[in-house]
């Protein structure tokens, strides 16, 4: 047993707070690398449209003998496909290449401010659909400031769920985080890992040398810690194991405060205000 704990979404929902991101897997690894993951006691996958694998991920879970029911898959709606219509046939596509009749979470990739006439609230509204015919069992939002995030409050009716942002030990992203807590809206957090590039910090790696861990088991450990929700990537079988043994150890509220203080607010990805890549 893994004792990876769930977490309760504001719909009653329950999510992994760990899991697997297959974000730049080329599809024709994508199968392998889910089926070890599988292997390894990981229930939960992160994927989007916009990744190219999601066919990969849905074989590999079918073909694992695993019940549909124990396994918790997300998925993201691509930033061509906002317009409603468009987004209601990509949903389908979605579900279609997945093989899976629901997901568990889908979520608009990027809010987009400079496209669509900046009307993601449409995008939303069509999300619901998919909340309400029971398809997708939870929706959120990915990359969503809190101003966007206080459009959707304003002009329509269901709080999104989750909403997934970089976070990492050089962009803490406490404001966002601050605001989604006080609106019961569970945070995701993409590039735990910083994409590798906070494992090669001292005072991780002095923190990890004290336990008898792994930098990247430190960190990931550092997130679990904050409540935020994780899925590292990795095609590495070795890798795949360290990340996922993290839940026979805690870090102590200190090290914690440490960690959080190596915030650069650097990020490795695109500025969510400014993204508008189709
Ligand atoms: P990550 O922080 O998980 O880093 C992955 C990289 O870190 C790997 O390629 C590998 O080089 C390295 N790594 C992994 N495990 C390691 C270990 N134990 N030791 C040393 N190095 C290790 O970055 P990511 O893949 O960008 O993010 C994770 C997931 O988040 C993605 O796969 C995807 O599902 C999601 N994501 C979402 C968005 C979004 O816009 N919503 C953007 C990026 C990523």
């Amino acid at each position: 047993m893994t004792g990876i704990p769930n977490i309760m979404l504001n719909n009653g929902q329950r999510i992994p707070q760990f899991g697997f991101g297959v974000f730049l897997i080329p599809p024709d690894e994508t199968e392998a690398a889910v089926s070890r993951a599988l292997e390894a006691g990981y229930r939960h996958f992160d994927t989007a449209e916009m990744y190219g694998n999601e066919a990969e991920v849905g074989s590999a879970i079918s073909k694992s003998g695993l019940s549909r029911s124990e396994i918790f898959v997300t998925t993201k709606l691509g930033n061509g496909a906002h317009r409603p219509d468009d987004a209601r046939q990509a949903f389908d596509g979605s579900l279609k290449a997945l093989g899976f009749d629901y997901v568990d979470l889908f979520l608009i990739h990027w809010p987009l401010p400079a496209r669509y006439e900046g009307d993601f609230v449409a995008t939303w509204k069509t999300l619901e659909e998919f909340y309400r015919d029971g398809r997708s069992r939870s929706i959120g939002v990915s990359n969503f400031q809190p101003h966007h995030l206080r459009r959707l409050h304003q002009e329509s009716e269901i709080t999104p769920a989750v909403n997934q942002i970089e976070v990492h030990p050089y962009l803490t992203q406490d404001d966002v985080r601050g605001f989604c807590a006080e609106h019961q809206i569970a945070v995701e957090a993409w590039s735990p890992l910083g994409r590798g590039t906070v494992l090669g910090d001292p005072t991780i790696a002095d923190i990890a040398g004290r336990y008898g861990k792994t930098p990247a088991q430190v960190v990931l450990r550092w997130h679990i810690e904050r409540g935020d929700i994780v899925f590292p990537k990795s095609v590495t079988p070795a890798r795949i194991r360290e990340n996922i043994d993290i839940f026979d150890f805690e870090l102590s509220g200190e090290d914690v405060e440490s960690i959080s203080a190596l915030n650069r607010n650097e990020r490795t990805g695109p500025d969510p205000d400014k993204f508008d890549m189709i």
